[in-house]
């Protein structure tokens, strides 16, 4: 696979910067005053589209019985317009919770045991992505270049394409991609593999998934790997690499320096009367590793006595996908095993594990991040993981606290100087976990320097970049022959 430093050297085609028309599954609101109000991921997109102009376009997150076919809602903000279509309540339930929730994503996170298997469901997601192509090709203009987010769009491409775009459309997967092995088993495999050949750049968290994705192009028969990132398609030629996510280091680091003087950051700490605080930040989701994590907790208290009364774990995990029945049962397992650890474990003054069950404003976190002496970010497969960056860059770097974080996330790929841990192996992390709470401000400080560098070179705006220059100066498919239609 190539690597992005090379393909980001190419820098953008001549001229000025393309229109910019970025789609993903949902299109966050823009607040009156013209941002938008979600941090992360949301604020990078909208500073691409407000550096290059253009369209953000998706679904409104509202559903209906039915709804108008040829409606659109757009609103222009500035140099960008926020075009959103309504999804009928049926197609909802089948593309979004079903295929994408429950199938995809399952699958791409190696749990076939959980993935949903349903004809239906199948035919719903090509069908919706089909339907989303007709209302985008109308808003694309000739010298645009096409940028679609993550696993609910990924037919998007050839879908377009069958209409007749022939601008350059990138594709980036947000989460990971497994092995022919596990990703062949995904209903609609074929037809959604074949249809990737549309792109012409598919971008993945790391280099792991961009080769896994590669050969299953190659396996199948649908893609001639021919050599640094390219494949041939028949008359297509596209470029396969890694663009590996960052974070807005600065803006972190800031906010984290800030929030050690606001209320909710005094209370915690006063709450805690000197105790040592291990923290976990994650959505509700198998894929985090909670039960696996609270287990390793409880393994570091009844190795460690000592550390009985001393140390506290604070777990932050807002509910998610609550529809989907996978997610409800995990809500309620963590539930009780939270309950029976802090019932077999704590103490009259002492709750050893403190869950929330809350979404925690992001400035909040840094604080909570920057107080904790041990960030555990333990997933037992992830994308990214962008909370294991955020920990790094919210540290103190005169006191920085240690990140254990899973082998089996895609930041462990750029943060190897965390403490690499196996998740399922709860011994393992409890003595990782010990190790942290041990470890002298020396290696602390020498281990963070090592993550922050990386944080610092390679940012959220790094990456966008990265990824529409690399876009824009490849040929598009009006340049290079053949199109490729999402049916077959
Ligand atoms: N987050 C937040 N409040 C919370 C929990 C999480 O703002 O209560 C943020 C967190 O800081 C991070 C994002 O949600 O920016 C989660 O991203 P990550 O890549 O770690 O996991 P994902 O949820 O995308 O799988």
């Amino acid at each position: 696979m190539s690597d992005r430093s090379e393909e980001t050297s190419r820098g953008p085609a001549d001229g000025p910067p393309a229109r910019l028309v970025i789609v993903s599954n949902r299109v966050p609101a823009p607040n009156p005053r013209g941002a938008i109000g979600a941090g992360g991921l949301a604020v990078a997109l909208e500073a691409a589209l407000k550096a290059h102009g253009g369209v953000w376009f998706g679904w409104s997150g509202e559903s209906r019985p039915a709804i108008d076919a040829e409606a659109l809602r757009q609103q222009k903000v500035g140099p960008i317009t926020f075009a959103t279509t309504d999804l009928t309540k049926r197609d909802v339930e089948d593309y979004y919770l079903g295929y994408s929730n429950q199938a995809l994503w399952p699958v791409c996170h190696y749990r076939l045991d959980l993935a949903r298997f349903d004809d239906r469901e199948t035919q719903a997601y090509f069908r919706v992505n089909e339907f989303f192509a007709r209302k985008l090709a109308n808003l694309v203009e000739p010298d645009d270049v096409v940028w679609v987010h993550d696993y609910h769009m990924m037919p998007l491409g050839a879908a377009l394409r069958s209409r007749g775009i022939g601008n350059r459309i990138g594709f980036f997967l947000h989460i990971p991609w497994p092995p022919h092995e596990v990703a062949s088993a995904l209903p609609g495999y074929s037809r959604l593999l074949r249809s990737m050949s549309a792109y012409d750049l598919i971008g993945f968290q790391t280099e792991r998934d961009a080769e896994h994705f590669g050969r299953c192009l190659v396996e199948e028969g649908f893609a001639v790997n021919v050599g640094d990132g390219w494949f041939e398609s028949g008359e297509r030629r596209f470029r396969i690499a890694a663009f590996p996510i960052g974070i807005d280091t600065d803006a972190i680091r800031i906010a984290a320096a800030k929030s050690v003087g606001q209320a909710a950051t005094r209370r915690m700490l006063a709450s805690l009367h000197d105790k040592r605080l291990v923290i976990g930040v994650d959505r509700l989701d198998y894929s985090k590793g909670l039960r696996e994590r609270i287990r390793s907790f409880v393994t570091y208290l009844a190795e460690h006595p000592d550390a009985r009364g001393h140390v506290t774990y604070l777990q932050v995990t807002p509910k998610s996908r609550s529809e989907v029945p996978e997610y409800r049962r995990i809500e309620q397992e963590v539930a009780t095993q939270v309950g029976e650890a802090n019932g077999a474990c704590g103490d009259f003054d002492w709750t050893p594990i403190r869950y929330l069950n809350q979404n925690i404003p992001h400035a909040t976190l840094t604080g909570l991040y920057r107080m904790a002496d041990v960030g555990l970010v333990t997933p037992l497969r992830d994308g990214m993981n962008l909370v294991a960056k955020e920990y790094v860059a919210s540290q103190d770097e005169t006191d920085p606290g240690v990140l254990v974080l899973s082998r089996y996330a895609g930041a462990a790929c750029e943060l190897d100087a965390a403490l690499l841990v196996n998740p399922y192996d709860a011994v393992g992390t409890a003595a990782a976990i010990a190790r942290a709470l041990d470890m002298s401000l020396g290696e602390r400080r020498e281990r963070w320097r090592s993550m922050m560098d990386v944080l610092e070179r390679h940012t959220v705006n790094d990456w966008w970049r990265g990824f529409v220059d690399t876009l824009q100066a490849l040929p598009g498919d009006s340049d290079s022959g053949e199109q490729v239609g999402a049916t077959g």
